[in-house]
Formats: C-alpha cells, sequence, structure tokens
C-alpha cells in the first residue's frame, strides 16, 4: 500500500502534521480524536437545544396568535358599540351623562359599570352613556354624578336591576360579531336620520 502524504490533524487544538495510517484517518492520535468526538457531541446537543427552543418559541407565538382573534373582536365591537351609544345620545342634544355639560373637549361613551369590572356588561348599552372627557377620564367616570342621572332618567329599578347583574359571561367571536354587526347598522340608521 502506498503511503498516504501527510496531513494536519483535525483537532483544532492541535494542527499538527502527521503521517495517517488509514486514508480515512483524519487526527494524530487516540487523544485527538477523543477530544474531536468531545466537540461534536457538544455541537450535536447545542445544535438539539436550539431546535427545542425554537420549537418552543413557535409553539408561543401560535398560542398566542390564537388568543388574539378574541380580544381583537371585542375591540372592535366595544368601538361600535360606543360609538351608538355617544353618537344616538349627541344626536338627542345630550350632555355628559354625569356632570351635565353639553361643552367638552372630547365626547366619551362611559361605562357606569366599568369593562374591566364588569366584562359581561361592556355593550349593554343602558350602562354606557355620553360623557364628557373631564368626568370620563380624569374623574374615573364621575360615577356617583353618573347614578343620580341614571336613576333621574330612567328611575331606580333599572338602575339597581344593572348594579345586581353579576352574572359573568364568557363572549364569543360570534356573538361580538352579531353585537357589532347591530351597533353598525344602528349607527348607520342614526346618520341617515340625522342627514335627512
Ligand atoms: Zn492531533
Ligand atoms: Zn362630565
Amino acid at each position: 500500500m502506498a503511503k498516504l502524504p501527510r496531513r494536519k490533524c483535525a483537532n483544532k487544538e492541535c494542527r499538527q502534521w502527521f503521517n495517517p495510517v488509514r486514508d480515512t484517518q483524519t487526527v494524530c492520535g487516540y487523544e485527538c480524536a477523543s477530544a474531536v468526538g468531545k466537540e461534536q457531541t457538544r455541537k450535536a446537543r447545542e445544535d438539539a437545544q436550539r431546535k427545542e427552543s425554537a420549537k418552543q418559541r413557535a409553539a408561543w407565538r401560535q398560542r398566542k396568535a390564537a388568543v388574539k382573534p378574541l380580544k381583537h373582536w371585542i375591540d372592535l365591537t366595544q368601538r361600535a358599540v360606543n360609538d351608538i351609544c355617544r353618537e344616538k345620545e349627541l344626536a338627542e342634544g345630550r350632555g355628559c351623562i354625569s356632570c351635565g355639560t353639553k361643552t367638552a373637549f372630547a365626547w366619551h361613551a362611559g361605562h357606569y359599570r366599568t369593562t374591566a369590572a364588569a366584562g359581561h356588561l361592556r355593550f349593554t348599552r343602558f350602562n354606557i352613556h355620553l360623557q364628557c372627557d373631564v368626568c370620563n377620564v380624569h374623574k374615573s367616570g364621575n360615577i356617583e354624578a353618573y347614578r343620580a342621572s341614571l336613576v333621574e332618567r330612567y328611575g331606580e329599578e333599572p338602575v339597581l336591576a344593572l348594579e345586581n347583574n353579576n352574572t359573568p359571561h364568557r363572549w364569543t367571536v360570534e356573538e361580538l360579531k352579531e353585537i357589532r354587526f347591530t351597533a353598525l347598522a344602528d349607527l348607520r340608521a342614526l346618520k341617515k336620520q340625522e342627514a335627512a
């Protein structure tokens, strides 16, 4: 068998020239073979870990995407319901439900029972009224005055019913679409009526 040409050891820490015995030999000796083997094992383990965390990140993104649509629909629906509640009372010439002002820097749709505390009432129109920005934003809804005005306008009974309604509700996308559709239709009808 012809003598194989000298080659450089594949162990990066070694890099010595050696005379290979076999054509497949890439390292100078047993120690370097062991070192290269350990290095390969370490790289394989790192690769596996990298793949695993990439998989976990992908799964997390997927879970997040699956959660997103409901919040997306709740936000869209809330916007439409708030719009009709606010615009209807503006069209009626009403003022802020809490302080009564008819001039505001900005008009809001203010919840009597907050969306955070009573999510099941977030689209209940009786729970949403025209409010000035001062009451809505700076006075946290100005709730005592809000209540007095509700009682004056509708009587105490429906207000108590609203206050005692504590049946939680889990919205579905279908329900949200339905509520939004109705709100948008009412808003269109109101605009048409105003233009006439
Ligand atoms: Zn070597
Ligand atoms: Zn106000």
